[in-house]
């Protein structure tokens, strides 16, 4: 019989490496709390037309890669993204009554069917963050901040951010008639999908990584020309609140994001490049002032961003140390398993990690585990230690045994543990 697999793009988490997914996750949701944002969990299944509405049919997302099927009826789809949940839920909720400004995050699976190679998975997770109520630009710049400072922290040194301004809705449509007039002349050197897109979402060519699209595209004009007065400023006080901060940025005329919700600031991270290569954007994210009213809620300003979490943990460095029990319990004896689990409990209660082998092997072997998994103290019980009421307490470290009544056990165990803690 064929074994099972996991589907293809899909990865299992085993537990020598959750260590370092938890470790990533902890750290984000300490830059989240220290700038005041709270999280929000909503479902990984949604009706497919919230995401047909909010992100954009002509996007790659929506025509290629969602994961949709037709439940009794409703047609449903496993989230390619959490802005689009993340907005309904705001909307769904009427949010903007109880509170002007949210700020909200989260941390989850997102799914697309994609071509799975290095950082770029069927199943991945992402963790992001929205804003609602606040025009920017000033928090737009905070989030940028705030970024750089998280990827840093997590061992990304070479992180650049790239930023650009799509402008508001005038601008985008001026700016979508000048490219498609810049390129439909050069229609013919094109690549196909290109072509296919100067009719269905122009902007997209900006992104082609064809050469053939890159060289129609190098005279073309940018989206920077097309700005009205109000987005000029508004890009001025971002770059401004960004020199303030002393974060460094490039702007970069052509990111356009594959998503089609963005308005205004618009902005991608980099780094850790010579382990991803060329998908080594960790973090995307912009503002989408028009979403929130297109899902049929009021007028609310929003920005957010979404970083890769399986690519920031291959991007970071520092493996923290495997953590499992710090005490092993060695009943020997099947009459001793009983009181292995009573003192495994108390030992718990003090707030220490403890596992009890009562699988009957020889003494020998069960410290030949605890030793491998970095234990620090075993316990040895057996018969004759319950008869006498002690226990032999050993110190893996120190390589040293002390033999003390039961009832010190615990606090043996703590005074040894907090020494080695500290
Ligand atoms: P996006 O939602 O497309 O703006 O992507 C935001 C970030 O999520 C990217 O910069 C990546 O770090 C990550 N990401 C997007 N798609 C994938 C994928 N298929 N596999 C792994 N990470 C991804």
């Amino acid at each position: 019989m064929n074994p099972l697999r996991a589907v293809k793009g899909m990865n299992d988490v085993l537990p020598g490496e959750s260590a370092r997914w938890q470790k990533l996750e902890t750290a984000f949701a300490r830059t989240m709390a220290l700038h005041a944002f709270r999280e929000v969990r909503t479902p990984y299944l949604e009706p497919t037309s919230l995401f047909v509405r909010a992100i954009g049919e002509g996007t790659d997302v929506v025509e290629k890669e969602m994961y949709s099927f037709v439940h009794r009826d409703e047609p449903l789809t496993l989230r390619p993204e959490g802005t689009a949940g993340t907005a309904r839920a705001y909307v769904e909720h009427a949010v903007h009554n109880s509170e002007p400004v949210s700020r909200w995050y989260y941390v989850g699976p997102m799914f697309r069917a994609e071509r799975p190679q290095r950082g770029r998975y069927r199943q991945f997770s992402q963790a992001g963050a929205e804003i609602y109520g606040d025009p920017g630009p000033a928090c737009d710049a905070e989030m940028i901040d705030m970024l750089v400072g998280f990827v840093h922290a997590i061992g990304v040194h070479d992180a650049r951010v790239e930023i650009n301004s799509l402008g508001a809705a005038g601008a985008r449509e001026k700016y979508k008639a000048a490219l498609v007039g810049h390129l439909t002349p050069l229609a013919s050197s094109l690549s196909e999908e290109s072509r296919r897109r100067l009719a269905t979402n122009p902007l997209r060519i900006l992104d082609s990584k064809d050469p053939r699209d890159a060289e129609a595209v190098r005279g073309a004009p940018t989206i920077l020309e097309a700005l009205d007065a109000e987005d000029v400023r508004h890009f001025d006080r971002l770059c401004r609140a960004l020199d303030a901060l002393g974060t460094p940025y490039a702007v970069s005329p052509r990111l356009v994001r594959g998503l089609d919700y963005y308005t205004r600031t618009l902005f991608e991270i980099k780094g850790a490049t010579e382990i991803l290569g060329a998908g080594d954007t960790l973090v995307g994210g912009g503002r989408y002032d028009r979403m929130i009213e297109e899902l049929g809620g009021p007028s609310v300003p929003a920005i957010g961003f979404a970083a890769g979490l399986d690519r920031l943990l291959l991007a970071s460095a520092a493996d923290p140390a495997p953590r499992g029990a710090e005490v092993f319990l060695a009943p020997l004896g099947e009459d001793s398993s009983a009181h292995a689990l009573v003192l495994a409990k108390e030992i718990r209660g003090a707030g220490f990690a403890c596992e009890v082998d009562a699988r009957g092997a020889s003494l020998k072997a069960i410290l030949r585990r605890a030793n491998a998994l970095g234990a620090r103290l075993a316990i040895i019980l057996g018969e004759n230690e319950i008869g006498e009421g002690t226990v032999q307490i050993k110190d893996l470290a120190a390589q040293s045994q002390d033999k003390v009544p039961r009832e010190g056990a615990v606090a043996h165990v703590a005074e040894k543990l907090r020494g080695a803690r500290s």
